[in-house]
């Protein structure tokens, strides 16, 4: 049932869908969803200086990492609202039912969000704990995609996992389930963090073996400190790089010296995505632009500002 929800933006705006289909790559950002006013403001400082390298889209993640729900969508409004940013809504389907989805996904398009990303989520507390659907809710990301589809005019993103899902228990399946979703509706995706792009590379060639073309966008994670060797697995499922890993430790009473060699790596896996054939690149940022910046800088891509 089409709900006929309808944009209020005015501008002209190209989707993502719009874009790569043009050709153009995706740069992008995302944010986490503040917890406390001190948040807020680093948040806003953030968006304020990653606002003025002019990137395609940029995201605030849903109820991740014990953020409120709310607390996402009233920063993606606001990002509408009150910037020059193009916002990408986040949503996934813990704990809601369809009607509560519908309301959502009717306050992200009132504030003229055009440009979704359909998720799943994970169970509070235990990402890997059991899945229990909301009796009114949706199971799986590709019902979600159909449900965002259905309600109005946009152009909807989806997860992809260069190390396969963690749920998932062999590539045929999860590239299965992958193609589903985009079947469903999506118009691009975005993969998990990961550090070996041939990881990258070889999912896009299995997707494209299901004759699938949906543009998949690598995500983009750069280690600042010494704590996110062990807190970006426990997080994503990303193998860390051993080799990486011992010269992070090998300088780990040296702060600035850990952030250059993260920057250093991250610089180079982008290179090396960047002469493939990639439609974009999607920074997460945990909310400090710094780190994002100057790698964005050391690939030349400033000048799009
Ligand atoms: P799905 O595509 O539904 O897949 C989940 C699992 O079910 C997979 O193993 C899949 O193979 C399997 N599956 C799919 N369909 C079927 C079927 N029909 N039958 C049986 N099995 C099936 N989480 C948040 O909470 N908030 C966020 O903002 C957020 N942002 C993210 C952004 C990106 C770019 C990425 C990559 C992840 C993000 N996540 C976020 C994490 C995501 O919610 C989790 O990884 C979650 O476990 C899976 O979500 P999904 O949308 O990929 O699920």
């Amino acid at each position: 049932m089409a709900l006929g929800i309808s944009s209020t933006r005015t501008d002209s705006a190209l989707t993502i869908r719009e874009l790569l289909a043009s050709g153009e790559r995706s740069y992008s950002f995302e944010f986490m969803a503040p917890k406390t006013a001190k948040g807020e403001r680093t948040l806003w400082n953030a968006i304020r200086r990653i606002e003025a390298v002019g990137p395609t889209f940029v995201s605030v993640t849903y109820g991740a990492g014990g953020s409120s729900r709310e607390g996402t969508v009233r920063a993606t409004e606001r990002i509408a609202t009150d910037t020059t940013l193009t916002p990408v809504g986040h949503l996934t389907a813990v704990n809601h039912s369809v009607a509560e989805l519908r309301n959502i996904i009717g306050q992200y398009a009132g504030a003229g969000i055009r440009n979704m990303l359909a998720l799943r989520g994970d169970p509070p507390g235990d990402p890997l704990g059991e899945w229990v659907p909301h009796p009114q809710g949706v199971t799986y990301a590709a019902e979600l995609v159909e449900l965002i589809k259905e309600s109005g005019d946009f152009c909807v993103g989806v997860a992809a996992y260069p190390e396969m899902h963690p749920r998932s228990t062999d590539w045929d399946t999860d590239v299965r389930h992958f193609v589903n979703k985009c079947r469903a509706g999506a118009d691009y995706a975005i993969t998990q963090m990961f550090f070996y792009a041939d990881d990258y590379l070889r999912l896009r060639d299995r997707v494209a073996a299901a004759s699938c073309d949906t543009p998949i966008i690598p995500e983009i994670m750069p280690v600042t400190n010494v704590r996110q060797i062990e807190r970006f697995a426990q997080l994503s499922n990303a193998t860390f790089p051993p080799e990486l890993a011992e010269r992070i430790l090998s300088v780990k009473d040296d702060p600035a010296a850990v952030r250059s060699i993260g920057i250093e790596y991250a610089t180079e896996l982008c290179s090396r995505l960047m002469a493939e054939d990639i439609p974009g690149l999607h920074f997460i940022t945990l909310n400090h632009s710094t780190a994002t910046l100057e790698i964005y800088e050391n690939l030349g891509l400033h000048q799009r500002s």
